[in-house]
Formats: structure tokens, sequence, C-alpha cells
């Protein structure tokens, strides 16, 4: 018999399978000597009281459990009908997978390099402040979620099957952990070798993947998509064209606006990333001196509502590093980034203002229209870049400095690779940014213990949070509302945020792929 049970361990218990079982065994009120098998179904760390806890949901049987088979055979597609897919981020990869369990056959086309020969663009960014626009942080292999933290955890569950995107990233090599921690993550150290995984099953099958292939324009017949052009003048054609740019290929959505495409304006955020030294997130999240070493390095989420706009914490990132993530050589932009074991001693998070069109107000008016917002992001990243000397050094101020509106005669020491440079962020963001920033870190002061300090460091700018614009669909087909056969997809088509929402709004876009076929035939 098997039966599922709830328990609270200290952290060390938690860590050691045999005192798990034991434990568990006595809620279940069975004795050890039948206890043949013991599974985790789910682990959460609650931090509210004084002495953390790992709570864990556990089955206990008597009987053996079936170990989970292999994973499904993956068919062969060389004689299925072509999709073209745009973009190998995690909306494009998720999307090819499921094309090929409908007998599909993908054809990737990916502006960047391959996760191997990307890594030389990321050190050229850190180390020589080059930004290769085809080959950064955002773009190549694996998408923008390649060098990230790979955070699983996702709001969207009305959205799709979170359990079948975490089951195959679990088949391409990531640790089963992610199927029962409350907060899965995977770290920017493994996430390579999975997106290779990944290719290789869709090769192996049949589809295509191509590196170096920028799209430069969707083929359109009537009002109907044919296939896409890439920059070396090929054409690739095919009956569905799924396009999954992500929310930084700016010269997609000025393509889309040109050819008259309909594009809309879409709400994002803009902000800063900010970073402290583990140990005093650590010390204010576990109540303690020093992090009992069977924990992990703790993480926070705030949120705060000023003058009508949400503040909020975004992205956190314990034990990470803050990265490089613009994508043309005239802009800043930060986001984060930690390995699996999170062993950096830094904390670092997005911090954002939730803006909607009207807050725009620094944009001129012959700009407003579909790209307002991606001018605003750009007009402020550029902004930054200048106050960093004009390479990719970031604009940085000290946090109480930030909150008084204080220039920092120096800064303290910072994981951003190219550096960070004493400026007053506070002028340098839009003013309904700025202030909001201000009033809200006051208030995450309130609720953190030791937050609100000038040891931490307010960096700008975090711009890229989600798409500022949206490429509408039909809510039934998920075809663009006007080109039958092209399909927006995943964060830069404003469908989804974050790698698993992307993944599973990529599957989605494959189903319907695979019942327009079956009815074009
Ligand atoms: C540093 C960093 C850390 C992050 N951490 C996390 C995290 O921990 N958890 C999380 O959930 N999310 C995280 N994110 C966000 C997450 O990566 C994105 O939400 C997700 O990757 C979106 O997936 P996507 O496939 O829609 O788009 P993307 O991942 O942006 O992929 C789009 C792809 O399209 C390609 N492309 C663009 N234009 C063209 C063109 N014209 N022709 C051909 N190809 C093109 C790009 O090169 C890119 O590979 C992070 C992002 C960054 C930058």
């Amino acid at each position: 018999m098997e039966q599922v049970v709830d328990i609270a361990l200290s952290p060390r218990e938690a860590s050691d399978p045999v005192l798990v079982r034991d434990a568990a065994a006595e809620e279940a009120g069975m004795p050890l000597d039948v206890v043949v098998a013991t599974r985790i179904l789910k682990r959460s760390i609650d931090a509210r009281s004084k002495q953390p806890l790992v709570r864990l949901r556990v089955s206990v049987s008597d009987v053996e459990q079936a170990e989970p088979g292999p994973p499904p055979a993956i068919n062969d597609v060389r004689s299925g009908e072509p999709v073209i897919i745009v973009g190998c981020g995690p909306a494009g990869l998720f999307s090819a997978l499921r094309c090929i369990q409908h007998g599909l056959r993908p054809i990737l086309l990916e502006r960047g390099k391959d996760v191997r020969a990307r890594r030389r663009d990321l050190a050229a960014i850190n180390k020589f402040h080059v930004v290769d626009p085809d080959s950064n942080y955002c773009f190549g292999e694996g998408g923008a979620g390649t060098y990230s933290d790979g955070k699983l955890y996702t709001r969207s569950h009305k959205r799709g099957d979170v359990g079948s995107v975490l089951d195959l990233l679990v088949d391409f090599g990531a640790s089963p952990d992610i199927r029962v921690d409350a907060h899965p993550h995977i770290g920017t150290n493994k996430l390579p070798a999975i997106i290779t995984a990944m290719r290789e099953a869709i090769t192996a099958a049949g589809g295509e993947v191509h590196f170096n292939s920028r799209v430069i324009d969707i083929l359109v017949e009537g009002s109907i998509a044919r296939g896409v052009l890439t920059a070396d003048g090929s054409e690739h054609r095919a009956d569905s064209v799924v396009l999954a740019t992500g929310h930084s290929a700016r010269d997609i959505f000025e393509l889309l606006l040109a050819k008259g495409i309909t594009i809309e304006r879409k709400d994002f955020a803009l902000g800063v990333r900010i970073e402290h030294p583990q140990a005093i997130i650590d010390r204010a999240m576990y109540h303690c001196d020093v992090r009992d070493p069977y924990l992990p390095p703790a993480s926070y989420s705030l949120v705060q509502q000023v003058n009508g706009l949400g503040v909020y914490s975004f992205c956190m990132c314990p034990g990470g590093i803050i990265a490089p993530c613009a994508t043309s050589n005239d802009e800043v932009v930060t986001n984060g980034w930690s390995p699996s074991k999170r062993n950096n001693p830094f904390a670092n998070s997005g911090v954002v203002v939730g803006l909607s069109g009207s807050m725009l107000s620094s944009v001129p008016d012959e700009m407003h229209g579909a790209l307002r917002g991606m001018h605003y992001q750009q007009d402020v990243e550029r902004a930054a870049w200048r106050a960093g000397g004009e390479r990719q050094s970031a604009p940085a101020q000290r946090m109480e400095d930030f909150i008084i509106g204080k220039h920092s005669a120096d800064l303290p020491e910072c994981s951003y690779p190219p550096g960070i440079v004493p400026y007053r962020v506070d002028q340098l963001l839009p003013e309904e940014v700025a202030v909001r920033l201000r009033e809200g870190l006051k208030e995450f002061g309130k609720k953190i213990r030791g937050y609100r300090t000038n040891e931490a460091v307010v960096v700008a700018v975090e711009s890229r949070t989600s798409s500022p614009v949206r490429i509408p669909r039909d809510p039934r087909s998920l075809e663009h509302v006007q080109i039958a056969g092209l399909y927006p997809c995943g964060e830069g088509a404003g469908y989804a945020g974050g790698i698993v929402s992307a993944a599973m709004d990529g599957q989605r876009v494959a189903d319907r792929v695979a019942v327009r076929y079956s009815e074009l035939r």
C-alpha cells in the first residue's frame, strides 16, 4: 500500500534520506520494517518561524514502486510537413519538439550561434565591452533562457502543462529535483548541455536547426504566410511560420510595423537591478547570524503599490551574478543569473515599476503608437550607456544614496562583470520610475530587516522584463489576427513571461499548427 504524508523536518534532517524515510513512515503509521520505497513528491522551505523548516510531501510504500519509464521515442519526421520556427529560445525549442510529436518537420532559424560558440561572445561583452548584435545574453541558441538562472517557477498553470515542460527538461538532463521543488531552478552552468541535447534530438528526428540565420522578412502572399527570408538571401518556404523571436528582437517589431502587420503596444516594467551581500539576505530571511549550511541561499519576493503602480522585485538570483544583457553596442541592460549551486557571495534582483502606456511621459509624441514602449526602453538603455562611459560599464549608486538623492563617492563590490561606475541613477531614470522606486525601496526596507542599506548597490538599468509589444493572434487558432499561417509565439509576442510559460506557449502553438495542417490536407 502507498500512503502520501506531509512532514516538516529541520534542514539537516531533510537532507538525509534515512531520516526522511523514518519520519514519513512514522507519520503514515507504517512499521519501518515493511517500508520498501520512499519518494519525495514536493519540497519547500518554510522560513516563517525562527527555526526554518523544510516541508516535504512524501510517498511511503510497502511495495516496490515502478521506476519512471524511458522518455518517449522521438518520431522520424524526415518526410513530415515543414514548419518554420524563427527563434531558438524556449518557445521555439519546445514548439519544435511538439511539432515532432505531431509528425511535423521543424526548421529552426536562429540569428545567433550555438551555445558553445555563444560563450566567446559573452566573454567579449564582459571583458572587452563589445556586443555582437546577433550573439549575446539574449540572442543565440536557447535564447535568453540559456545563460539565465533557469528558475522554472511560473504562475501560468492555466496556459499549459507545466509538468510536461519539467519532464522534458529532465529527459534532456535536468535534475529530477525540479519536479519536486516548490521553486525549481537549473543554473547557468547546466542549461547549455540541456539545450544541446534538445537540438540533437530535433536534428536526429529529421528537423533542421540553422544558426547565423537572421530572419529579415516574412513572405506573405495575399494574407497568408508562405515563409521567410534570411539575411544571407535564402528563402525558406512552408505553410506555417512560428515567430518566437523574444522580447529583444526590435528589428522584428519594426519589420512587422513597416509591412503593415498589426502589432500593439503592451504594458511592461522598468527599473534597476539591486545587489546585496547574500549574507544580509540570509540573516534577514532565516533569522540567524550565519546561514545553516543545509539551507540554500535565501531569496525574497517583494511588492508594493506606489502612486497607483506596482513596484516589485523580479527574477531574484540568490548567490548570483548581474548579467550585461544589451543586444546592441549603444545601450546598457542588466538582468541576473546564478549557477546551480548559487554559491556566489551576492544576491541580486530586478526591482521594477510596472508601467502602463499613459505613464510613458518622456517619449515624444511622434513616437507614440505601437513602438512607444520600445522607444521608451531604448531611450533609458542608451542614457545608461552614456552615463557608463559609452561602454558596457553600468551606472550605479548605493541604495541609501539613491533613496536620499545623493551621489555615491564610491561603490561597494559588485558582481556585474564589465564593472560599475558611480552615477546619480535616481536622476538617470525617468521621474515616474525613480520616484516610485525610491518609495518602494523605503517600504521594502520595512519588510526585510537590513534590506535598506548602503551596502547594497542600485545598478541601471533593468528594462527587458517583458515585451513592450504584443503581436496579436486569434485566441482559438493562435494565428496572427491578419495573416493566416503566421503564429506569434512566446515572450516577444506578448504571450509568455519566463522560460516555462514561453515553453508552454511553444507547445500550444505547435498543437494549433498540427490542427491547421490536418485541415489543409
Ligand atoms: C540573464 C537572464 C536571466 C533570466 N532568468 C530567468 C529565469 O531564471 N527564469 C525564467 O523563467 N526566465 C528568465 N529569464 C527570461 C527568459 O529567458 C525568457 O522569458 C525566455 O527565454 C523567453 O523565451 P522565448 O523563447 O519567448 O524568447 P527568447 O528566449 O528571447 O528567444 C528568442 C530567440 O529568437 C532569436 N531571434 C530573435 N530575432 C531573430 C531573427 N530576426 N531571426 C532569427 N532568430 C531571431 C533570438 O536570438 C533568440 O534565440 C532570463 C532572461 C535573461 C536575459
